[in-house]
Protein backbone atom coordinates (compact mmCIF):
# COMPACT_ATOMS: atom_id res chain seq x y z
CA UNK A 1 0.00 0.00 0.00
CA UNK A 2 3.01 2.29 1.00
CA UNK A 3 3.76 1.93 -2.69
CA UNK A 4 0.83 2.83 -3.87
CA UNK A 5 0.72 6.02 -2.21
CA UNK A 6 3.80 7.08 -3.50
CA UNK A 7 2.54 5.89 -7.04
CA UNK A 8 -0.06 8.67 -6.72
CA UNK A 9 2.45 11.22 -5.24
CA UNK A 10 5.17 10.94 -8.54
CA UNK A 11 1.62 10.77 -10.20
CA UNK A 12 0.76 14.24 -8.51
CA UNK A 13 4.89 15.52 -8.85
CA UNK A 14 4.89 14.96 -12.52
CA UNK A 15 1.75 16.68 -12.95
CA UNK A 16 2.83 19.69 -11.00
CA UNK A 17 6.13 20.02 -12.78
CA UNK A 18 5.44 18.78 -16.04
CA UNK A 19 1.93 20.11 -16.66
CA UNK A 20 1.48 23.81 -15.20
CA UNK A 21 -1.50 24.51 -17.02
CA UNK A 22 -3.37 21.30 -15.48
CA UNK A 23 -6.80 22.63 -13.79
CA UNK A 24 -6.72 20.15 -10.71
CA UNK A 25 -3.96 18.23 -9.09
CA UNK A 26 -4.17 15.74 -6.45
CA UNK A 27 -2.46 16.35 -3.60
CA UNK A 28 -0.67 13.28 -1.79
CA UNK A 29 -0.96 14.04 1.51
CA UNK A 30 -4.54 13.75 1.74
CA UNK A 31 -4.57 10.42 0.41
CA UNK A 32 -1.45 9.38 2.70
CA UNK A 33 -3.33 10.61 5.76
CA UNK A 34 -6.00 8.05 5.07
CA UNK A 35 -3.85 5.06 4.37
CA UNK A 36 -5.43 4.60 0.95
CA UNK A 37 -7.35 2.32 2.19
CA UNK A 38 -11.05 3.29 0.77
CA UNK A 39 -14.08 4.36 3.37
CA UNK A 40 -17.09 2.15 1.73
CA UNK A 41 -20.61 3.24 2.94
CA UNK A 42 -23.11 0.40 2.79
CA UNK A 43 -26.31 0.91 2.15
CA UNK A 44 -28.21 -2.46 3.43
CA UNK A 45 -26.62 -1.58 6.79
CA UNK A 46 -26.12 1.65 7.00
CA UNK A 47 -22.23 1.42 8.31
CA UNK A 48 -18.95 2.42 6.88
CA UNK A 49 -16.23 -0.70 6.53
CA UNK A 50 -12.34 0.21 5.63
CA UNK A 51 -10.81 -2.03 2.82
CA UNK A 52 -7.58 -2.04 0.67
CA UNK A 53 -8.07 -0.44 -2.43
CA UNK A 54 -7.72 -3.78 -4.48
CA UNK A 55 -10.42 -5.82 -2.70
CA UNK A 56 -13.00 -3.21 -3.05
CA UNK A 57 -11.90 -3.19 -6.84
CA UNK A 58 -13.04 -6.96 -6.69
CA UNK A 59 -16.39 -6.69 -5.55
CA UNK A 60 -16.58 -3.48 -7.84
CA UNK A 61 -15.89 -5.34 -11.38
CA UNK A 62 -17.99 -8.33 -9.48
CA UNK A 63 -20.64 -6.01 -9.28
CA UNK A 64 -20.68 -3.65 -12.35
CA UNK A 65 -19.78 -6.65 -15.13
CA UNK A 66 -20.94 -10.14 -15.97
CA UNK A 67 -18.00 -11.87 -14.58
CA UNK A 68 -18.49 -14.50 -17.19
CA UNK A 69 -17.45 -11.85 -19.81
CA UNK A 70 -13.65 -12.46 -21.31
CA UNK A 71 -10.63 -11.73 -19.20
CA UNK A 72 -9.88 -8.54 -21.01
CA UNK A 73 -12.98 -6.73 -20.71
CA UNK A 74 -12.92 -7.60 -16.80
CA UNK A 75 -9.21 -6.37 -16.97
CA UNK A 76 -10.81 -2.73 -18.94
CA UNK A 77 -13.45 -2.48 -16.18
CA UNK A 78 -10.92 -2.69 -13.74
CA UNK A 79 -8.36 -0.17 -14.40
CA UNK A 80 -11.87 1.94 -15.07
CA UNK A 81 -12.87 1.04 -11.82
CA UNK A 82 -9.92 2.11 -9.85
CA UNK A 83 -9.61 5.21 -12.15
CA UNK A 84 -12.69 6.13 -10.80
CA UNK A 85 -11.84 5.70 -6.96
CA UNK A 86 -8.05 6.75 -6.72
CA UNK A 87 -9.78 10.53 -8.85
CA UNK A 88 -12.17 10.66 -6.68
CA UNK A 89 -9.80 9.95 -3.34
CA UNK A 90 -7.55 12.31 -4.53
CA UNK A 91 -9.32 15.08 -5.20
CA UNK A 92 -10.39 14.29 -1.88
CA UNK A 93 -14.29 14.73 -2.90
CA UNK A 94 -15.03 12.69 -0.19
CA UNK A 95 -18.90 11.61 -0.92
CA UNK A 96 -21.15 14.35 -0.41
CA UNK A 97 -23.76 12.10 0.64
CA UNK A 98 -22.33 10.09 2.93
CA UNK A 99 -20.14 11.75 5.25
CA UNK A 100 -16.86 9.92 6.56
CA UNK A 101 -16.90 7.94 3.60
CA UNK A 102 -15.28 7.82 -0.09
CA UNK A 103 -17.84 5.81 -1.33
CA UNK A 104 -20.81 4.40 -1.13
CA UNK A 105 -21.95 0.51 -3.04
CA UNK A 106 -25.18 2.22 -4.79
CA UNK A 107 -24.65 2.50 -8.66
CA UNK A 108 -26.89 5.92 -8.44
CA UNK A 109 -23.97 7.30 -6.58
CA UNK A 110 -21.27 6.01 -8.36
CA UNK A 111 -20.42 2.57 -8.86
CA UNK A 112 -21.54 -0.23 -7.41
CA UNK A 113 -19.61 -2.85 -5.26
CA UNK A 114 -20.73 -6.32 -3.34
CA UNK A 115 -19.29 -7.85 -0.88
CA UNK A 116 -17.75 -11.85 -1.01
CA UNK A 117 -21.31 -13.15 0.40
CA UNK A 118 -23.22 -11.35 -2.45
CA UNK A 119 -20.87 -12.74 -4.77
CA UNK A 120 -21.63 -16.42 -3.67
CA UNK A 121 -25.47 -16.04 -3.26
CA UNK A 122 -25.28 -14.13 -6.90
CA UNK A 123 -23.05 -16.97 -8.40
CA UNK A 124 -23.89 -19.80 -6.34
CA UNK A 125 -20.71 -21.98 -4.51
CA UNK A 126 -19.41 -23.13 -8.05
CA UNK A 127 -19.98 -20.12 -9.78
CA UNK A 128 -18.45 -18.09 -7.30
CA UNK A 129 -15.08 -20.49 -7.39
CA UNK A 130 -15.13 -19.67 -10.82
CA UNK A 131 -15.78 -16.29 -11.09
CA UNK A 132 -14.45 -14.96 -8.20
CA UNK A 133 -10.63 -15.66 -8.97
CA UNK A 134 -11.68 -14.35 -12.65
CA UNK A 135 -12.31 -11.00 -11.48
CA UNK A 136 -9.83 -11.29 -8.08
CA UNK A 137 -7.50 -12.23 -11.56
CA UNK A 138 -8.42 -9.10 -13.76
CA UNK A 139 -8.07 -6.62 -10.60
CA UNK A 140 -4.73 -8.31 -10.03
CA UNK A 141 -2.81 -7.82 -13.98
CA UNK A 142 -4.05 -4.38 -13.69
CA UNK A 143 -2.67 -3.76 -10.50
CA UNK A 144 -1.71 0.22 -10.17
CA UNK A 145 -2.79 0.81 -13.52
CA UNK A 146 -4.88 4.12 -13.82
CA UNK A 147 -6.44 5.79 -16.92
CA UNK A 148 -5.19 9.47 -17.56
CA UNK A 149 -5.68 12.50 -20.08
CA UNK A 150 -3.02 14.78 -20.48
CA UNK A 151 -1.61 13.44 -16.99
CA UNK A 152 -4.68 13.72 -15.37
CA UNK A 153 -6.76 11.35 -14.42
CA UNK A 154 -10.01 10.76 -16.30
CA UNK A 155 -13.91 10.21 -15.46
CA UNK A 156 -13.98 6.71 -16.41
CA UNK A 157 -17.80 6.77 -17.31
CA UNK A 158 -19.22 3.36 -18.55
CA UNK A 159 -22.66 1.67 -19.59
CA UNK A 160 -24.07 -1.44 -20.15
CA UNK A 161 -25.15 -1.58 -23.90
CA UNK A 162 -24.54 1.11 -26.55
CA UNK A 163 -27.28 -1.02 -28.46
CA UNK A 164 -24.29 -1.09 -31.23
CA UNK A 165 -25.30 2.41 -32.45
CA UNK A 166 -21.50 3.74 -31.17
CA UNK A 167 -21.01 6.01 -28.32
CA UNK A 168 -21.89 9.66 -27.55
CA UNK A 169 -20.06 12.48 -27.17
CA UNK A 170 -20.66 13.30 -23.58
CA UNK A 171 -21.03 17.19 -24.50
CA UNK A 172 -24.31 15.85 -26.15
CA UNK A 173 -26.07 13.77 -23.03
CA UNK A 174 -24.70 16.05 -20.37
CA UNK A 175 -24.20 20.06 -19.74
CA UNK A 176 -20.47 19.40 -19.96
CA UNK A 177 -18.00 17.46 -22.40
CA UNK A 178 -14.52 16.43 -22.39
CA UNK A 179 -11.93 15.40 -24.74
CA UNK A 180 -11.79 11.98 -23.85
CA UNK A 181 -15.07 11.09 -23.90
CA UNK A 182 -16.07 11.73 -27.72
CA UNK A 183 -18.33 9.28 -29.42
CA UNK A 184 -16.71 5.87 -31.25
CA UNK A 185 -17.85 3.21 -33.37
CA UNK A 186 -18.56 -0.29 -31.84
CA UNK A 187 -17.88 -2.56 -34.12
CA UNK A 188 -18.65 -5.56 -32.02
CA UNK A 189 -20.88 -4.52 -29.48
CA UNK A 190 -22.72 -8.02 -28.07
CA UNK A 191 -25.40 -6.88 -26.50
CA UNK A 192 -27.78 -10.21 -27.00
CA UNK A 193 -30.87 -8.02 -26.64
CA UNK A 194 -30.52 -4.42 -27.93
CA UNK A 195 -33.67 -3.62 -28.56
CA UNK A 196 -36.73 -3.48 -25.67
CA UNK A 197 -40.27 -2.31 -26.06
CA UNK A 198 -42.24 -1.77 -23.25
CA UNK A 199 -45.91 -0.29 -22.64
CA UNK A 200 -46.89 2.59 -20.78
CA UNK A 201 -50.67 4.17 -20.60
CA UNK A 202 -51.27 7.35 -22.06
CA UNK A 203 -51.97 8.46 -18.43
CA UNK A 204 -48.48 7.65 -17.05
CA UNK A 205 -47.07 9.19 -19.82
CA UNK A 206 -48.87 12.57 -19.36
CA UNK A 207 -48.46 12.91 -16.12
CA UNK A 208 -44.94 12.09 -15.64
CA UNK A 209 -43.97 14.45 -18.89
CA UNK A 210 -46.47 17.38 -17.86
CA UNK A 211 -47.70 16.41 -21.38
CA UNK A 212 -51.11 16.18 -23.12
CA UNK A 213 -51.11 13.24 -25.49
CA UNK A 214 -54.27 11.77 -26.95
CA UNK A 215 -55.22 8.77 -28.01
CA UNK A 216 -56.54 9.49 -31.58
CA UNK A 217 -54.21 11.47 -33.46
CA UNK A 218 -55.77 15.14 -34.36
CA UNK A 219 -57.25 14.61 -37.87
CA UNK A 220 -55.39 16.36 -40.47
CA UNK A 221 -52.11 16.69 -38.35
CA UNK A 222 -50.03 14.97 -40.61
CA UNK A 223 -47.83 12.78 -38.49
CA UNK A 224 -49.62 9.78 -36.50
CA UNK A 225 -46.50 9.21 -34.29
CA UNK A 226 -46.49 10.36 -30.60
CA UNK A 227 -43.16 11.90 -30.79
CA UNK A 228 -41.02 14.44 -33.10
CA UNK A 229 -37.40 14.24 -32.67
CA UNK A 230 -36.66 17.99 -33.15
CA UNK A 231 -32.77 17.41 -33.16
CA UNK A 232 -30.23 14.12 -33.44
CA UNK A 233 -27.10 13.69 -31.16
CA UNK A 234 -23.81 13.20 -33.48
CA UNK A 235 -24.30 9.25 -32.77
CA UNK A 236 -27.92 9.60 -34.54
CA UNK A 237 -29.84 9.02 -30.96
CA UNK A 238 -33.04 12.00 -30.23
CA UNK A 239 -31.45 14.74 -28.62
CA UNK A 240 -34.88 17.06 -28.13
CA UNK A 241 -37.87 15.65 -28.81
CA UNK A 242 -41.76 16.89 -29.38
CA UNK A 243 -44.26 15.43 -27.59
CA UNK A 244 -47.99 17.35 -27.67
CA UNK A 245 -46.92 20.69 -27.48
CA UNK A 246 -43.73 20.20 -25.53
CA UNK A 247 -39.70 20.05 -26.35
CA UNK A 248 -38.09 18.11 -24.10
CA UNK A 249 -34.46 16.51 -23.72
CA UNK A 250 -34.49 13.19 -24.77
CA UNK A 251 -32.44 12.58 -21.62
CA UNK A 252 -35.29 14.15 -19.42
CA UNK A 253 -38.03 11.77 -21.26
CA UNK A 254 -35.53 8.67 -20.26
CA UNK A 255 -35.40 9.66 -16.84
CA UNK A 256 -39.05 10.71 -15.82
CA UNK A 257 -40.18 7.54 -17.57
CA UNK A 258 -37.51 5.43 -16.52
CA UNK A 259 -36.41 3.66 -20.10
CA UNK A 260 -33.47 1.76 -20.74
CA UNK A 261 -31.82 4.46 -22.49
CA UNK A 262 -32.48 8.01 -24.19
CA UNK A 263 -32.37 5.99 -27.91
CA UNK A 264 -36.27 4.96 -28.06
CA UNK A 265 -39.00 5.54 -30.52
CA UNK A 266 -42.80 6.33 -29.43
CA UNK A 267 -45.95 4.70 -30.71
CA UNK A 268 -49.55 4.20 -30.27
CA UNK A 269 -50.61 1.15 -30.28
CA UNK A 270 -54.55 -0.04 -29.27
CA UNK A 271 -54.23 3.04 -26.90
CA UNK A 272 -51.35 1.97 -25.21
CA UNK A 273 -47.80 4.01 -25.57
CA UNK A 274 -45.56 1.51 -27.33
CA UNK A 275 -41.82 2.52 -26.05
CA UNK A 276 -39.08 0.81 -27.91
CA UNK A 277 -35.59 1.54 -26.67
CA UNK A 278 -32.20 0.39 -28.02
CA UNK A 279 -29.12 -0.12 -25.52
CA UNK A 280 -28.70 0.53 -21.92
CA UNK A 281 -27.53 3.35 -20.01
CA UNK A 282 -26.12 6.51 -21.51
CA UNK A 283 -24.12 5.52 -23.90
CA UNK A 284 -21.10 7.92 -22.89
CA UNK A 285 -17.27 5.90 -22.03
CA UNK A 286 -16.72 2.54 -22.25
CA UNK A 287 -19.59 0.43 -23.65
CA UNK A 288 -19.54 -2.76 -21.90
CA UNK A 289 -21.00 -5.15 -24.17
CA UNK A 290 -18.35 -3.99 -26.68
CA UNK A 291 -15.43 -4.39 -24.31
CA UNK A 292 -17.27 -8.16 -24.50
CA UNK A 293 -16.96 -8.05 -28.46
CA UNK A 294 -13.63 -6.60 -28.57
CA UNK A 295 -12.14 -8.61 -26.49
CA UNK A 296 -13.56 -11.71 -28.68
CA UNK A 297 -12.21 -10.29 -31.24
CA UNK A 298 -8.80 -10.35 -29.90
CA UNK A 299 -8.49 -7.00 -28.10
CA UNK A 300 -6.69 -6.64 -25.11
CA UNK A 301 -7.87 -4.76 -22.04
CA UNK A 302 -5.90 -1.26 -22.97
CA UNK A 303 -7.07 -1.36 -26.87
CA UNK A 304 -10.21 -1.60 -25.28
CA UNK A 305 -9.69 1.21 -22.88
CA UNK A 306 -8.06 3.26 -25.97
CA UNK A 307 -10.74 2.67 -27.95
CA UNK A 308 -13.63 4.17 -25.85
CA UNK A 309 -11.92 6.54 -24.38
CA UNK A 310 -10.32 9.03 -27.36
CA UNK A 311 -6.46 10.15 -26.31
CA UNK A 312 -5.76 8.64 -23.04
CA UNK A 313 -3.12 6.71 -21.53
CA UNK A 314 -2.76 3.94 -19.17
CA UNK A 315 -0.42 5.16 -16.21
CA UNK A 316 1.23 2.60 -13.56
CA UNK A 317 0.72 4.17 -10.36
CA UNK A 318 3.81 2.39 -8.78
ZN1 LIG B 1 -24.91 6.14 -1.66
ZN1 LIG C 1 -21.67 -0.96 -27.79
Amino acid sequence: MYRFLLGVACLAASLAVGLPAVREHFPPVQIEAREAKVRLYLHATGEIIELPMEEYLVGVVAAEMPASFPQEALKAQAVAARTYIVRRMAKNAGDGLHPGADVCDDPRHGQAWISREEMRARWGPLGYYQYYYRVRRAVEETRGMVITYRGQLIDPVYHASCGGRGTEDAAAVWAAGAPYLMGVPCPFCADPEPVRTVYLSLEEVNRALGVELKAVPVAGGGSPDLLQVVERTPAGRPRAVRLGDKVLPATAVREKLGLRSADFRFALKNGRVEVTTRGYGHAVGMCQYGARGLAEHGYTFDQIIKHYYTGVEITKME
